[in-house]
This record gives structure tokens, sequence and C-alpha cells, in this order.
């Protein structure tokens, strides 16, 4: 079975040498996470757990500049990073999909 849950952050970024992007700008992302298991007991894990692992990982980027964190901040690379951290706290095999604003996004 999967389960899913959604956040939001407010992030700034810019993509050097873009001809668009390379202004410093910002967005809403927002973060899809999708994990799959047996849901033993009626659960495959309590929405509380998978919501403030996903959070505190979050949190180090939200309202914060990812050109500080990432020399090419492209959605891609955000979903990149982010799949390695969730990854590191959350044992179950992932799904992450991240949105740029509207109708524009990663997944891995
Ligand atoms: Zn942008």
């Amino acid at each position: 079975m999967r389960l899913g849950i959604t956040e939001f952050i407010d992030c700034a970024h810019f993509l050097p040498g873009h001809p668009k992007c390379g202004q410093i700008h910002g967005h809403t992302y927002k973060i899809e996470v999708i994990i799959e298991g047996e849901a033993s007991g009626g659960m495959v894990v309590d929405f509380n757990e998978l919501k403030a692992q996903t959070r505190e990982v979050l949190a180090q980027y939200d309202h914060r500049n990812w050109n500080d964190v990432l020399p090419f901040p492209s959605v891609e690379n955000i979903c990149e990073l982010l799949s390695r951290q969730l990854k590191q706290r959350i044992s179950f095999p992932l799904l992450i999909r991240v949105w740029e604003g509207n109708g524009k996004w990663a997944e891995m």
C-alpha cells in the first residue's frame, strides 16, 4: 500500500547563467512524499511520524535561499537533495515529487 503526505515551503533561488531564471525570485514549493509498505495492524506508518520527519528536513530550507546550499538550484537538484535527506530518516521505499510553483515538478 502507498501512503502520501504533502508539505509546502517558500524559498528564493536563481539559476546562474539562465536568461530568465538568472534573476533572484521565489517559489512556493509543494513537496509530496509517498512511501510504500504493508498496512500491518491497519497502518503503514503513523502520518504524524511521516510528517514530523519530512518537516524536519524541510525546515532547514523554508524561507531561505536555495543558492546558499546548491550551486544550481533547479527543481531537479532540489528533488535530489531532499530525496537523499529523507531516505536517511525514512526506512520505507519512497518517492518524492517536488513542485516548483504550479505546473512544474520533478520526482524520483
Ligand atoms: Zn525559479
